[in-house]
């Protein structure tokens, strides 16, 4: 029987023959060598919706390369004027809420829609678990065979800011190729959240009906950013509990002062798995949509946002000078060592390696 993995729509996916005896050169390395291009046709094939292209220019963005990093620069440069024309959407969720089902349900109900999708991830765990699980093709079998929709898993390398940066950089090519929605997926276990609220419109939290006491645990800080809430598994035995959830969620919302944007945070209940209530939730994000436009406030927080990363590259970069400083790098433990010796305060050692890397750049640049 033929597998249904061969099918044309399956891409990324193949099932291949057995072989009795594995060639000892890999077949496919020709294939894996990628043909690159000039920044402009880079940002050409970009504008003409080309994923491939895409695709490789997104792996510039990712790479530490100091050469890739100047093309990726320029491709987004260029790509900025064209870029902005989407919604942005963050979701979280603990593991096990449901994101991947979720998301699946969620991207299909939008490409019916006729709109098209990129699902992005930040997951700065990503370089310790040796691959990043979220924003994975795998997860979203629906998706991962749209043409309109392109899921790409978190970058790996790098401190969170780092990780942020370059998926923020990415959504712009996203939306220079044509995607007018964005899914930004992060872990519902701390940091993340903040990053991935400074680059997104609105902000959904995935919530699981619990044992009652589902408001524990929930740090207040990610509850506040949240403009709906959504609890899933709402389905069979579930649904008397997703409900009491809710309540409780609505009433918790209550005691939170009023959100900047003047609108009042929802709750829903949805099941991602049985695609009950999809619809709603998605009618819930465009009337947001049209409540922050019509006042004001949507270009505001994009403003807001963009003045946000602004001061975070130039932390970042002065950060990556310092720390790589080769001066900088070799006393850097020694002065440690006095500071947990006692034999130097920690304000002094700051101030001595601040004050060596400031002498070392002027002496340079003489
Ligand atoms: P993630 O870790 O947040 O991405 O969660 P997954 O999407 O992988 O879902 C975790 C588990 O919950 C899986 O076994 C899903 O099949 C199950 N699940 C997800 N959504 C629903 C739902 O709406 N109803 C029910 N009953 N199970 C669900």
């Amino acid at each position: 029987m033929e597998h249904p993995e061969n099918d044309e729509a399956y891409k990324g996916l193949k099932v291949n023959k057995g072989v009795a005896d594995v060639p000892t050169v890999n077949p496919y390395l020709q294939k894996r060598i990628r043909k690159s291009f000039t920044p402009t046709e880079y940002v050409d094939g970009i504008l003409d919706g080309n994923i491939t292209i895409l695709s490789q220019a997104v792996t510039l963005i990712e790479s530490a390369k100091p050469e890739h990093q100047q093309v990726a620069q320029e491709i987004i440069e260029r790509c900025l004027p064209y870029a902005g024309n989407s919604v942005r959407i963050g979701i979280t969720g603990v593991p096990g809420a449901g994101k991947s089902t979720s998301i699946d349900a969620f991207g299909m109900h939008l490409l019916e829609q006729g709109r098209k999708l990129a699902v992005l991830a930040i997951d700065p765990s990503s370089e310790r678990s040796k691959g990043s699980i979220l924003g994975d093709k795998t997860r979203m079998e629906d998706l991962a065979r749209e043409k309109n929709a392109f899921i790409r898993p978190s970058p790996s390398a790098g401190s969170l800011g780092g990780v942020a940066r370059k998926t923020r950089e990415t959504i712009v090519l996203c939306e220079a190729a044509g995607f007018n929605t964005i899914f930004v997926e992060t872990v519902g276990v701390g940091q993340s959240e903040t990053a991935v609220h400074s680059m997104v419109d609105f902000f959904l939290l995935i919530q699981l009906a619990g044992t009652g006491d589902e408001l524990q645990g929930i740090k207040r800080g990610i509850m506040e950013m949240a403009d709906g809430i959504i609890i899933n598994k709402a389905d069979g035995d579930n649904i008397d509990k997703a409900n009491l959830a809710a309540a409780q969620f609505r009433n918790a919302l209550h005691l939170f002062p009023p959100t900047n944007s003047g609108w009042i945070p929802k709750v829903l209940t949805y099941s991602g798995y049985y695609k009950l209530r999809i619809a709603e939730i998605w009618e819930m994000v465009d009337e947001y949509i049209t409540f922050t436009r019509e006042n004001g406030f949507f270009d505001w927080k994009r403003r807001e946002q963009s003045k946000y990363w602004m001061y975070e590259s130039i932390n970042e970069s002065l950060r990556d000078k310092f720390y790589h400083d080769p001066l900088i790098e070799n006393r850097l433990k020694l002065v440690e060592q006095k500071v947990l010796e006692n034999r130097l305060s920690s304000f002094m050692a700051a101030k001595e390696m601040i004050d060596l890397f400031l002498e070392n750049i002027s002496g340079n640049q003489k």
